[in-house]
């Protein structure tokens, strides 16, 4: 542990000191598990280089065919001749696909395709050279090294010709694809009949030496280890010490489906953010380290403004090749969608054209103050550290109380519940009478299960009903079994938040500990162009929140907080983590924070790595990330909906313990893990 640190420390003061990584520090980096740390700073390098600006451009991508000779393992968009789903665009069709592009404001073409067996090379340059007439305004970015090598070879020609007559017809600068992972341990495993990794480089080495800038990938998270992945690293950026002729490095995120290589998941947010991370870091000749949304999702890539990326890629318009794969963030998004992005990301989104150059950085900016003063609301700022050891989840049920009806049904519910936790939510206290609700606790807790109630207004409400001072009614819950009290959605809009903290603070004098709330509300503020009137985060609420919460905590009775989202509030997994951080920060260690978000924020969960479907998209996705930005809990989850082991398994493999809150006598048949359970009395 003692080495990590001391390692760590001396990687940092490399970077203080401008000393370059080399690639042990990158091994070291990316084995670690403490990515917040490495995440703020490749933050830090990269505001140095590029302030707060991220980069977008408007584009469009055209796949000229999916056509191929090759059968790339990891490959799901090409097909053979005559295969179903083939394709080959006439050139004509490529113009109109432009015009309505550049109709749109697109400055860049970006044309990557399929090695097709038939078409001569005349055909490529035809194809350039009509674009570049018809648009001679737009940049032409097209053709990987391996579609360069496969024209040079079907021509018996050299690559340097071929370049110079694709130049003259007027191709711009070539794209990165193709690079894949250079290493051949694991190259001649996923694509050994595409060019080596010699021939990339030498590709893009000519290029450079022509005039055309270039971009490079590399495609991870599918069977190559770290060690390659920074094999690949150094390989570029010796090309770049030498040529200086790249523009960006993007990282590719390993989209699962289709591919001959038994590769079901996608690449996890830990690991993503990561890779952005340790390039920013140890690619120091690069300027540019993209988020590609197409691959990475749009709200990964958006965290990923803050872990070192200063480019968010564009518009895209139509993108097969990730699409074909599996990849799920969509093929377009418009420009309004990019800047609302960048700027919710706490950044100022500068447009770009193809060579990185602002088109109109004045103009940029001032837009982006525009679209922030008509927001109101401060921008979320970089995210501190937050990882703890350990997260946990009770496993059990949520009911809702409306009236003695739901009263009898939790008594039925829970009858052979024994061994759950069991919330019961007290939403409406006018046809709840006050004996039948602690006889109805009494019952649960009889049955073994550990009980919680929820709704701390709806609750003193019944009290006050039956003549029950607060002290009183508390010290009869505390009797009937009742373990925790539980701030509900709806107790903020009822009351003001000092009379929820002397709610909280009887229940303290019952000996009953407390879980507080706060909550991501709708700004009520009216939005910026483009933007839904409830789709943005009322900072100024939640910063007042967190000081009455703060209030709370001193009594030390509230001994857990929940960060909930407001019904309506669409929240982006962006500003979630960023209030769980700050949540943490506020807390510190006087409270667990409880991140409901697989079953009370669940527009989050798709969000963050967990599909609707569950399986396709793993959940670790999501633990490590909001374990990493201060989660400590996952509140209740319900066997009957969430796989208790798959979740805990999750856990585990984002480098934490699991802690689940159930006594020994739990009956769930999912709960045949070797579980570490945690003693029932401090559920
Ligand atoms: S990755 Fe490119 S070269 Fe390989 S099969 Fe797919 S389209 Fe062909």
């Amino acid at each position: 542990m003692t080495l990590a640190v001391n390692r760590m420390r001396e990687i940092e003061r490399k970077i203080e000191t401008g000393t370059r990584l080399d690639e042990s520090d990158a091994l070291f980096l990316f084995e670690s598990p403490d990515l917040m740390r490495i995440g703020a700073l490749a933050d830090q390098a990269n505001r140095r280089k590029n302030e707060d600006r991220i980069f977008y451009n408007i584009n469009r991508h055209i796949n000229p065919t999916n056509i191929c000779a090759l059968s790339c393992k990891f490959c799901a968009f090409s097909r053979k001749p005559g295969e179903e789903g083939a394709y080959a665009y006439e050139i004509d069709e490529m113009v109109e696909k432009a015009r309505a592009a550049v109709t749109q404001g697109a400055t860049e073409l970006h044309m990557v395709g399929g090695l097709h067996p038939r078409w001569p090379f005349k055909r490529y340059v035809e194809m350039i050279a009509t674009l570049h007439k018809e648009f001679p305004g737009v940049h032409l970015k097209a053709f990987t090294a391996v579609e360069l090598d496969w024209m040079a070879r079907k021509e018996r020609r050299g690559l340097g010709e071929i370049l110079q007559d694709l130049k003259n017809a007027g191709l711009g600068s070539l794209p990165g694809g193709g690079a894949e992972i250079f290493h051949p341990e694991i190259r001649d495993q996923i694509c050994d009949t595409k060019v080596s990794a010699g021939q990339w480089i030498d590709t893009h080495r000519m290029a450079h030496k022509m005039g055309l800038r270039s971009n490079c990938t590399m495609l991870y998270g599918h069977i190559e280890r770290y060690e390659h992945r920074v094999d690949h690293m150094r390989r570029l950026r010796e090309l770049q010490d030498e040529t200086g002729g790249f523009n960006v490095f993007i990282p590719l995120a390993f989209q699962p489906y289709q591919n001959d290589m038994g590769i079901g998941r996608y690449t996890f947010g830990f690991d993503d953010l990561k890779t952005i991370a340790v390039a920013r870091l140890y690619l120091d000749n690069f300027a540019n380290i993209k988020a590609y949304w197409v691959m990475m999702g749009q709200d990964i890539a958006q965290l990923g403004l803050n872990f070192g990326a200063n480019d968010f890629d564009g518009t895209v318009t139509e993108e097969k090749i990730s699409r074909m794969a599996g990849g799920r963030a969509g093929m377009v998004m418009s420009r309004s969608d990019l800047e609302h992005l960048i700027l919710r990301a706490g950044r100022t989104p500068v447009e770009r054209d193809t060579l990185y150059r602002p088109i109109d950085l004045a103009k940029s900016i001032a837009r982006a103050a525009e679209l922030r003063a008509s927001a109101g609301d401060a921008p979320p700022e970089t995210l501190p550290v937050g990882r703890g050891k350990n997260l946990s989840f009770a496993v059990g049920m949520t009911l809702n109380v409306d009236g003695l009806a739901a009263l009898a049904e939790i008594r039925e519910k829970t009858a052979n519940a024994q061994g759950s936790t069991v919330e019961i939510c007290v939403s409406n206290a006018e046809s709840l009478e006050w004996a039948q609700l602690l006889d109805t606790c009494a019952e649960v807790s009889a049955a073994g299960c550990q009980t919680i109630l929820s709704g701390l207004t709806a609750m003193a409400a019944v009290m006050t009903g039956a003549s029950i001072p607060l002290s009183k009614g508390f010290e009869a819950l505390a009797k009937s079994g009742v373990r925790r009290i539980v701030e509900s959605q709806e107790d903020a809009g009822r009351a003001r938040p000092e009379d929820l903290l002397a709610i909280h603070k009887a229940a303290h004098g019952a000996d009953i500990p407390t879980t507080g709330r706060v909550t991501l509300r709708a700004s009520t503020k009216a939005p910026h162009a483009g933007e839904a009137a409830a789709s943005r985060v009322d900072w100024t609420d939640f910063n007042s929140q967190l000081r009455a919460v703060g209030e709370g905590l001193r009594p030390l009775g509230m001994t857990s907080i929940i960060l909930g989202a407001g019904r309506g509030a669409v929240v982006t997994a962006s500003e979630y983590l960023h209030a769980l951080n700050r949540l943490k920060s506020s807390a510190g260690r006087m409270a667990d924070v409880i991140a409901p978000v697989l079953t009370e924020v669940p527009t989050l969960a798709p969000v963050m790595g967990v599909g609707s479907d569950g399986s396709q998209h793993p959940a670790q996705k999501l633990v490590a990330l909001l374990a990493d930005f201060g989660a400590d809990d996952l509140g209740v989850i319900d066997p009957a909906l969430i796989k208790v082991t798959r979740l805990a398994e999750d856990v585990r493999s984002a480098g934490l313990s699991v802690e689940v809150k159930t006594p020994e006598t739990v009956s769930w048949d999912d709960a045949a893990l070797d579980l570490r359970h945690k003693p029932a009395d401090r559920v």
